[in-house]
This record gives structure tokens, sequence and C-alpha cells, in this order.
């Protein structure tokens, strides 16, 4: 049977939206709140945010737990009755799947009011992109409402159903497009010598980024990686010789500092080809996001939380590649981001056939609540390293 929420996050499916385009998810998604009587309900926060606030009897931590609202631009290859209706947008990253888990984390919190303390749950635009997390940290909303620890999950194929991975500190990985934009001289086709082509500064680098990554590719190394994800030279024209260039590479490391310096590096070596053959160069970044770091007092709580709902709680020696803006909260309050298995044979993320598995819905709330149970309990009893 088919339960009101896997019906819920079924409509979410059909009605994707690309990052920052959210509005008819954000409405849907304050509807269903409004129905849970939440004592504070903020929409519009940095675009198309949502932002629920239940609050206990007695003061206590607040608790801020976050789903994203976007979809990605990606074909949807399923047949089954509520695929995607948009052409080119689908939730390929189970967004959908974690925004029925906050909605029904707001269903029982709504049946049972925190202890003591608040819970803001906050619906975030934009997540895709990497601008979502960052904008929503400086609208005067989420300023108001500062919290104190902070949790989100996503979900991960690869693991079993259900299984929680989590580590402390490094959980994902930090990650920055950039750009190099090289313009030289253009000649006849026929007489090349008498140009300035960027094909071998091209070339050079690319072998640059294999020679960078080759330094950290030893066990127990941290996570670096530059993988080319782009390049273009010159155009269809066949009696010219090229003069644009562009590459883009995709930097990636568990740790921000490390990020800087490849990045530094990649740009001194450009810079430097580029100034010995007279091409100019320029740089540009997109899609930037930092590590997600995880402080160890907030993975004790998910610790905790697995044993209560008897879950396997798998801590892996190397941190998640992907990336994630949920690291701009993390480095603002004490918290942690932690991934729920989606099943060992299923699709990854971002595949067209991917979806998301409705059993992890029930099982996403069981985790938030009772992490949120592990933080009250701290502070009463004194345990917290943190505050309130
Ligand atoms: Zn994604
Ligand atoms: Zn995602």
């Amino acid at each position: 049977m088919v339960s009101t929420m896997q019906q819920l996050r079924h409509s979410l499916h059909q009605a994707p939206e690309l990052s920052g385009t959210e509005t008819h998810t954000a409405a849907t998604v304050a509807a269903v709140l409004s129905t849970y009587g939440p004592d504070e309900l903020y929409t519009e926060i940095a675009g198309c945010g949502v932002l629920a606030r239940f609050a206990g009897s007695r003061p206590g931590p607040r608790v801020m737990l976050r789903c994203e609202l976007d979809a990605v631009p990606i074909q949807e290859t399923n047949e089954f009755e509520y695929r995607s209706m948009h052409d080119g947008v689908s939730h390929k990253c189970g967004h959908d799947g974690h925004m029925a888990i906050l909605l029904e984390t707001a269903r029982r919190l709504c049946e049972q009011r925190p202890e003591s303390g608040e819970v803001m749950l906050l619906f975030q635009p934009a997540e895709e992109t990497g601008v979502g997390a960052a904008a929503v940290r400086d609208d005067p909303v989420f300023q108001e409402f500062q919290p104190d620890y902070v949790f989100a999950l996503h979900n991960i194929p690869g693991y079993a159903l259900g299984t929680v991975v989590v580590r402390e500190h490094a959980m994902c990985c930090a990650s920055r497009g950039l750009i190099i934009c090289m313009e030289g001289q253009t000649a006849h086709a026929a007489e090349p010598e008498c140009g300035v082509s960027p094909t071998t500064t091209v070339v050079e680098l690319i072998d640059f980024f294999q020679e960078i990554q080759a330094r950290y590719a030893k066990p127990g190394d941290e996570v670096v990686l530059l993988t080319l994800v782009g390049a273009s030279i010159g155009n269809r024209t066949f009696g010219n010789t090229p003069k644009h260039a562009e590459i883009f590479v995709t930097l990636r490391s568990e740790d921000n500092a490390t990020l800087d310096s490849i990045d530094e590096e990649v740009r001194a070596r450009a810079r430097e080809l580029c100034e010995q053959r007279g091409i100019a160069c320029r740089f540009e970044v997109d899609d930037s996001f930092p590590a997600t770091r995880n402080a160890p007092e907030a993975v004790e709580f998910i610790r905790q939380a697995c044993k209560i709902n008897a879950v396997e709680c798998i801590e892996p020696p190397q941190p998640i590649r992907w990336s994630e803006d949920f690291g701009h909260f993390t480095e603002l309050a004490t918290g942690a981001l932690f991934a729920l298995g989606a099943g060992e044979d299923h699709a990854n993320l971002h595949e067209s056939h991917y979806d998301f598995p409705d059993e992890l819905i029930d099982r996403g709330a069981d985790m938030f609540l009772a992490i949120i149970e592990q933080v009250q309990q701290a502070i009463r009893t004194g345990r917290a390293q943190s505050v309130a």
C-alpha cells in the first residue's frame, strides 16, 4: 500500500524544478507543513527556501534539520506513473525523498512536540549549484534563528537499504569548477607558424592535472582529484588556426586548504606557460562547494541514534567523493551529514533511471527524531560540549 507520505513524494517527483526555480515545490512543501501546525513557518528564504519551527515547552538547544528542494537537468527514463512531467528535469538525486523524510519528521513533531528547545526544518533551495546554503546562511530570517546543531542526510546507492554511513571530520569532499580561458593569435591554416595557437598549452595543462593527481595517489593519502570535464580549441573554420581555448576541470579534495593550493598550482602553471608563448589567460570559477566536515560530537549523536533504531553504522576510511553545500552550515554550528543506504544494487545518483526508495522515508524520520532526542538528552545531563 502506498502511504500518504509516499504519495506526497511521488507528486513532488512528478513536478521537479531546477535550482533556484523551486516555486511550485516550495509552495507544496509549505502547504503540507502548515497542516502540521508549526510555531512559525517562513517562506522565500534565500529565494524559494522554507523554514518551519517547532518549539518545545522548555528552553533547550535549537536543532536544525535540512533537506533540499531542487531537481537536476536530466531526462528521466523511468516509465512509472509518477515519472517527471517536465522534459529534461527530474529528481535524480532523491531530494524528493529527502523532502518527504523532513515532512514525515514534521508530522511526528506535530503529534509530539520536542521536549525542550526547538527544531527548525529547513527546505533549502539550489543545492545542486552550490549556492543555496550560502544564500540561506546570509538570509536575515535564518540569522535570527541561528542553530546550535545542524544535521542532514543524503541517500547513497551502493550500501544496504537503511544502513547509515558517517565519519568524523571530512565527510564529503570540497570541489570547484575551474575554467581556464586562453587567447592566442589566429593565422591562415596554410601558415600555422605565423599564429599563436593555444593547443600545446592545453595538452600540457591536461598532463599537468594528471601529474598533480599522481602525487596524491598513495593509499592512505587524502582524496585529490583533477577531473577534466571538457575542453575546446578553436572552431569549425578550416581556413584558420585556433585562437581561443577553454579547459573545464573539476578540482576535488577532502580539505579546503588542499583545494586552494591545487587551484593555485594549476593557475600558476597556466600563467607560466601562457606567458612564455604570448597567450593571454584568465580564470573563472563555477560550482564551488566547501568540504562538509562532521563534528565528532554530532557524529556520536548519530551513532547513538543508529543503536536506538537498530541500524548498522558504517564509518568508511575515506570521505565520500561527491560534494555538498551543507558544509556551509557545519562551519556555523556543531553538525554532521550522514548518508542513508539506498540499496546495494540501486541505480546511482544522477543516473536517468534512478528513483528514491520509498522505504527510506520512515527510516530517515526515525533517525532524525532519535538524533533530536540524543541532543536533548545530552544537554539535560550536561554531556553536550556545545552549548545551549
Ligand atoms: Zn545531486
Ligand atoms: Zn543531492
